[in-house]
């Protein structure tokens, strides 16, 4: 079972890929992951790796196959993985048909208010990077990191207007690469706009009785 998940920002996908993996028991790689090992390895490229995303750029296809590519080997991945994080295009949705199949798609979504909720409510540490958010997971003192005591701030790209620009600009990017897994015959949506901690069990249930065929469709899981 070789799955893909696909999700706007904020829509929760990281979380999900968690669940799912556990329940499936196959492996979560994603590619944010995949480039941080890298980098923390003493390696040629892990340093080439580094070197790109400090100066803000983007790693190229080729590097995100090969470390895919070498990950998939692994004898965890006999039985499958969830990959997360790549492909973004269609065109790197081809790359990655060299390399390997891909069964399912699941194309996770919430309604646009809800993830605006999320994100805007997020407050992140300026020294360690721990992400709080203002009603879910609030600090113990207010505007202050329970880990190391430094002050939260909100990102400038948390902020509501930049929110529902990011998601204009993510749909706009991956419709393409949608309309082709559609095409195919791999997709399916799945929207959930409940918090996980209250459905999951449900959003297990539903994606597993998908994935064994017994259902062609999910929608939004209440
Ligand atoms: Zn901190």
């Amino acid at each position: 079972m070789k799955l893909l998940f696909l999700g706007s920002p904020g829509v929760g996908k990281g979380t999900y890929a968690q669940v799912i993996t556990e329940a499936l028991n196959i492996p979560h790689i994603s590619t944010g992951d995949l480039l941080r090992n890298e980098t923390q390895k003493d390696t040629g490229l892990g340093k080439k790796i580094e070197e790109t995303m400090n100066q803000g750029g983007l790693v190229s296809d080729e590097i995100l196959i090969q470390l895919i590519k070498t990950r998939i080997k692994d004898k965890d991945c006999e039985n499958g993985f969830i990959l997360d994080g790549f492909p973004r295009t269609k065109n790197q949705a081809e790359n990655l048909e060299k390399l390997t199949g891909i069964t399912h798609v699941l194309n996770f979504k919430a309604n646009d208010e809800v993830i605006i909720e999320r994100l805007s409510g997020r407050i992140v540490c300026k020294k360690c990077k721990t992400i709080f958010h203002k009603t879910g997971n609030k600090p113990k003192i207010e505007n202050i990191c329970d880990k190391c005591g430094s002050e939260l701030h909100q990102r400038e790209d948390d902020k509501p207007d930049s929110v529902k620009k990011r998601l204009k600009i993510y749909k706009e990017k991956t419709e393409p690469l949608i309309a082709h897994y559609d095409s195919k015959g791999l997709l399916v949506e799945i929207t959930i706009n409940k918090p996980i901690s209250e459905i999951r069990d449900k959003v297990i249930l539903k994606i597993k009785s998908y994935l064994e065929g017994k259902t062609d469709k999910i929608g939004e899981i209440k």
